[in-house]
């Protein structure tokens, strides 16, 4: 059995809307990803999913709970793992290449080499001609590849994506399904992904934590025990839609 590679518990969050109403995002969120291994958060929109991601990248802090690294708590401590936000804009002013380069950069390499280290990655990343590209001119599934490659470049073991193909069309979306499972498989990662799309946690998990809505509790962990690799038409196998119903079973209590 492969380790626990990040573990959050117990963690609650709340915000203050203005000087009096506060609203609880998170209650006792707890929840675990092995190392390898795939899980997705699926709630509705406000159920507290990017301020979950916002927490493990720590970009803010929790009022409890705790969240581990492998045997050390990254409460409140950036840098430790790959993070793609849910509004992840690419530097219109800069071209595709020093776009993804970024984070070799803030790693100290130098621009020349950052950007030659960079280069290698953008053929699997289905960008080898779009180097020299500005954001402006890319579809957006090429923008999200592009912001997944700088994302990866982090070089973490652990990577959160908040709804990377959450404003893509149902076609391009199954496409970067597809690639994104592929990617993984190369690369295994330990992915934590966001999403509000069913299918989506289905076709690319291999744990879904069910989150409810606001504020965002887990109502239930589903293992997604289906064979690998997955092709996007494993949507319509009776193993899939089993999985489904069972979702659809939770969301109607
Ligand atoms: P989701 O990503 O699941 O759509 P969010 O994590 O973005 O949900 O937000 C959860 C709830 O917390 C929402 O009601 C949102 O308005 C609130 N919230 C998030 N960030 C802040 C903030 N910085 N200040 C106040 N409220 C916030
Ligand atoms: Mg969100």
């Amino acid at each position: 059995m492969s380790s626990q590679v990040l573990q959050v518990r117990a963690i609650s969050k709340s915000f203050n809307q203005n000087k009096q109403q506060q609203i609880v995002a998170l209650e006792s969120v707890s929840l675990t990803v092995r190392s390898g291994e795939f899980v997705s958060l699926l709630g509705p929109s406000g159920c507290g999913k990017s301020t979950l991601l916002d927490l493990v990248a720590g970009l803010i802090g929790p009022d409890q709970g705790d969240i581990l690294l492998g045997e050390h708590s990254i409460l409140g401590k950036r840098g430790f793992v790959s993070y793609m936000p849910q509004n992840d804009l690419l530097f219109p002013w800069r071209t595709v290449l020093d776009n993804v380069m970024i984070p070799l950069q803030l790693q100290g390499i130098p621009t020349e080499k950052a950007r030659q280290q960079a280069q290698e990655f953008l053929p699997l990343f289905g960008l080898a001609n779009f180097s020299q590209s500005y954001p402006d001119m890319l579809s957006g599934g090429m923008r999200q590849r592009a912001a997944l490659l700088r994302t990866y470049l982090c070089h973490k073991d652990v990577m959160l994506l908040d709804e990377p193909f959450g404003k893509l069309d149902a076609l391009t979306k199954v496409q970067m399904q597809q690639w994104l499972l592929d990617i993984w498989q190369h690369f295994k990662h330990s992915v934590l992904f966001v999403t509000h799309d069913i299918d989506e946690a289905i076709l690319l998990s291999d744990r879904i934590y069910l989150l409810s809505s606001r504020p965002g509790r887990i109502q239930a962990e589903i293992s997604v025990d289906l064979p690998r690799p997955r092709r996007p038409r494993i949507a319509t196998d009776g193993a899939f839609t089993k999985i489904k119903e069972k979702i659809y079973g939770f969301l109607e209590g």
